[in-house]
């Protein structure tokens, strides 16, 4: 199980819960993950007068016509009884005064479904409540500072992997299944609200192996971070202020989302963040939250991510700008968390499972990770004992490389980041897509061997940009300003 975020806590616990041994292991400490910084929620039809069907509809309506309907269903048929678990597990959901659940109403959803956790601290509560449930079970041997270096493939067939610790030391570890949970790809960008852990590890170790990716291009840019010069990670204003009653405002004060849609702030992410992106540029955009009332009580993270900034809910316009935030593609899985490869399964942001097609609805991720997660888990579990008396023996052959890259690559990395938020953006073009890919293949080939972090990242970086350039048209998280139009067929 690679990664700690919420599903590869969830699998290794379903898995664990199973009566498997399970090897966990994470690059950093087990809380770092873009899971423990989630702020708005978690979807789920569980309130009274909501439905699944009507989640599915409306996860349906947000996905530019790419989502797989097969995938929806599982999500949110399923996503009910795992939040299920996640209460009896002693995940802490916030509720009303007569001790029900609060659902609160997000963008393009249609009903409140969505759960809180400590005011806007839902990623904190459910690493908290997940991790408590790992320490339970002895039989999950957790490694932190651990990174997955490369697979290994015997025969078409995954059969472990090469680990290096921070301490240098590489160890070969055989597996008769590996689960890739490794998040997003959010540092490839120079403005993103991801975590430093999120550099799209997972889809270089899948797409090495030979495991295909899927819709990588569709990327989601959350319409409301923080933007003031220098500050990256960019601190999320979640959705769910918009949610609550906040604007978006030009510097007259105009909410000018309007104009883009008749949902205005509320409309799905794509079309806020472009319109928001538009006046960014001129610095011209402000989430205005100042006359929702109880402001900082209900968002004490946003509160206290803006107070080093001398900026605060109840009396500032707060700038704002679109940072990258989720890939919506990835990893390419079949309904129970399967990859194209034998031996290798994937859930969480990292796969790419077709339930948000080309844009995902808000608060949707953290439901999917425990969806496909569980599902993941119960496939391996039965493939295990099936194939129990026959597993593959692992190459314990170390390659010259697999040592720990020494070169930090920073002025490399830097400019890949840059030309990603600048060319395979929001807004992309032919010409600045296919300036991208060159730029990152020049950068690849001034690299000493050594730098196998900066050359999965520069080749992750280069395939987003190739499958942005070859899908022309505009469609969910992917705009090109030279075809603005979805195609007939996706
Ligand atoms: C600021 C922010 C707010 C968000 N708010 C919400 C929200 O309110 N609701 C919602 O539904 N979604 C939200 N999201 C999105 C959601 O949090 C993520 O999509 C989801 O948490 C991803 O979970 P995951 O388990 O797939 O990956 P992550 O939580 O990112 O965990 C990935 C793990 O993999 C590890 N890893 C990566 N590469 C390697 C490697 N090579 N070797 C070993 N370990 C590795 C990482 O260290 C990490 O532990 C938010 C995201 C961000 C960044």
């Amino acid at each position: 199980m690679v990664g700690t975020g919420i599903a590869g806590l969830w699998g290794a616990w379903r898995l664990a819960t199973d009566g498997h041994d399970v090897l966990l292991v994470t690059k950093n400490t087990l809380a770092d993950s873009s899971t423990a910084w989630a702020q708005g929620g978690i979807a789920v039809a569980m309130s009274t007068g909501d439905s699944p069907s009507q989640h599915a509809a409306d996860t349906i309506a947000a996905s530019g016509g790419l989502s797989d309907p097969a995938a929806v269903d599982v999500l949110v048929n399923e996503g009910p009884d795992r939040v299920r678990e996640l209460l009896e597990m002693g995940a802490e959901f916030d509720r009303a005064p007569d001790g029900t659940l609060r659902y609160a109403l997000e963008a393009a959803h249609s009903r409140p479904r969505i759960l809180h956790a400590d005011g806007d601290r839902i990623g904190a509560a459910l690493v908290a409540a997940l991790t408590r449930a790992i320490r339970r079970y002895p039989r999950i041997e957790l490694r932190e500072s651990t990174r997955v270096r490369r697979l290994i493939v015997q025969d078409g067939h995954v059969t472990g992997a090469v680990l290096v610790g921070a301490d240098r030391t590489v160890d070969v570890v055989g597996a008769p299944a590996v689960l890739l949970a490794t998040g997003g790809v959010g540092r490839l960008f120079e403005v993103t609200t991801n975590p430093p852990v999120a550099t799209g590890d997972g889809w270089a170790l899948a797409h090495l192996a030979g495991a295909e990716l899927e819709h990588i291009e569709f990327l989601q840019f959350h319409p409301t971070a923080l933007s003031l010069p220098g500050v990256n990670p960019a601190p999320l204003l979640t959705e769910a202020l918009r949610g609550a009653g906040a604007w978006v405002v030009d510097g007259g004060g105009r909410r000018f989302t309007f104009d883009a849609d008749p949902r205005g702030e509320l409309a799905p992410r794509d079309i806020v963040a472009r319109a928001v992106a538009d006046r960014a540029a001129h610095g011209d955009a402000f989430l205005d939250a100042r006359h929702v009332a109880d402001v900082v009580g209900r968002f004490p993270g946003v509160a206290a991510l803006l107070a080093p900034h001398h900026l605060s809910l109840e009396d500032s316009l707060i700038p704002i700008a679109p940072a990258m935030h989720y890939a919506m593609g990835g990893i390419r899985t079949e309904l129970d968390g399967a990859s194209t490869l034998p031996g290798l399964w994937a859930a969480g942001e990292c796969a790419h499972t077709g339930a948000h097609g080309a844009n995902r609805l808000a608060s949707n991720s953290l439901l999917e990770g425990i969806v496909f997660a569980d599902r993941a888990a119960r496939d391996i579990a039965q493939s295990v004992a099936e194939a129990r008396s026959t597993g593959p023996a692992v190459d314990t052959e170390l390659r010259s490389d697999d040592v720990y890259d020494v070169h930090d690559a920073d002025v490399e990395l830097a400019t890949m980041r840059r030309r990603m938020t600048a060319d395979v953006g929001v807004l992309r073009t032919e010409s600045g897509l296919a300036e991208a890919e060159h730029e990152f293949e020049m950068l690849c080939a001034q690299l000493p061997a050594d730098a196998w972090r900066a050359r999965d990242q520069l080749m992750i970086a280069g395939m987003i940009a190739a499958r942005a350039r070859s899908r022309r048209e505009s469609r969910g998280g992917h705009s090109r300003s030279d075809f603005p139009n979805p195609r007939s067929v996706a």
